[in-house]
């Protein structure tokens, strides 16, 4: 079997040519070449002898991003379907804002948490991305911006599936994302965001840099664990001490995110329970009205709803904003991404 080398961190990429006998620095030339110039073939690393190409095309092998399809919002947001090599189908979402540009990547192939309002936790869980498969959806996006004078900013783990699910590999992602080789990017410009997995929200963040986001949209236990199945595994009192502990880099917040549900979770006694829950922790909520999809029956309150459940909480002293719809058109907003799948 060729070994893959796209998805290897700079350690790995080390170990590998260290045995097979080649120069240390022969890593760094690779790992640029896989995540700063996002080659897919051996024969355009000018930099490296021919009869070493040769000797690499002949063991190693370069997985490409296979998108098939593009789709593009009124407001900048461009969804990308990809095709893995299984036949598998995943999404990711490119959004453009004022500063900055982010990517909302996946990380399993559907999810087995099956939070009740998620279009994606409605097809269940089939497999683990494999780092390759994660890391190619950022080098599509960054090439695709590349070619038009602009930059990947910020990466959010926020697709399909539940990262910290997926933890082995998301963790080599990480690396790369990070690692000066390779993306180069800073570790607030890289979120996390995990339906409640508390043991890993806390091994990752003492790990990584990296932000961390909690998608929480209740604050009673009854109403968590129906709208989050996983909240019978971890209750909110061991959600709230793993986000107490979580370390904070440089005197981040905590991102939540809250999906509104109108008649479910949406009531000013439901922001008061928020801002009692979060009391303390220095959290930015981001309040998500529900985006409607194909697989639930929920509906978004409207705005005035929304506008009075954040300024409860913006009065309890919390950072709280209502996020804007992006990407809606194209079902590329959050909780909508089911990579084409039918109810
Ligand atoms: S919200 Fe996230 S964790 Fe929950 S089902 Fe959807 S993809 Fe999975």
């Amino acid at each position: 079997m060729p070994v893959e080398l796209k998805g290897m961190p700079i350690g790995e990429l080390e170990s590998f040519f260290s045995a097979e006998g080649k120069e240390r620095f022969r890593a760094r030339q690779m790992s640029r070449w896989l995540y700063q110039r996002f080659a897919d073939d051996f024969s355009g690393m000018t930099d490296l002898s021919k009869p070493f190409r040769d000797q690499l095309s002949a063991g190693c092998t370069l997985t490409a991003p296979a998108c098939e399809l593009v789709d593009g919002s009124s407001d900048g947001t461009e969804k990308y379907l990809f095709r893995l090599q299984d036949g598998e189908s995943v999404e990711s979402v490119m959004i453009p804002e004022e500063g900055r540009t982010t990517l909302c990547v996946s990380s399993q192939v559907g999810c087995a948490m099956r939070c009740g309002f998620c279009a994606t936790g409605a097809i269940g869980f089939k497999r683990n991305m494999t780092a390759a498969e994660i890391v190619n959806q950022v080098v599509f996006a960054g090439k695709r911006l590349k070619a038009r004078d602009q930059l990947l900013t910020n990466i959010v783990f926020m697709g399909m599936g539940e990262p910290l699910e997926n933890y082995d590999e998301v963790s080599r992602v990480i690396e790369i994302l990070l690692s000066v080789y390779g993306f180069h990017l800073a570790g607030k410009r890289v979120t996390v965001s995990t339906a409640g997995v508390v043991p890993r929200m806390l091994s990752l963040s003492e790990r990584f840099p990296v932000s961390i986001a909690v998608s929480l949209n209740a604050a009673r236990d009854d109403l968590r664990s129906e709208l989050m199945p996983i909240n019978r595994k971890y209750p909110l009192k061991e959600l709230v001490g793993a986000m107490r502990e979580i370390p904070l880099h440089r005197g981040r917040k905590v991102t939540v995110e809250y999906v509104l549900l109108q008649g479910v979770n949406d009531s000013l006694a439901d922001a008061r329970d928020v801002a009692r829950l979060l009391k303390g922790i220095p959290v930015k909520i981001n309040l998500i009205p529900f985006n409607a999809h194909e697989f639930g029956d929920f509906v978004s309150p409207p705005r005035s709803v929304a506008d009075a459940f954040r300024d409860v909480l913006i009065d309890a002293g919390m950072l709280a904003i209502t996020r804007g719809r992006r990407g809606n058109d194209i079902s590329a907003a959050c909780g909508q991404l089911s990579a084409g799948q039918k109810a």
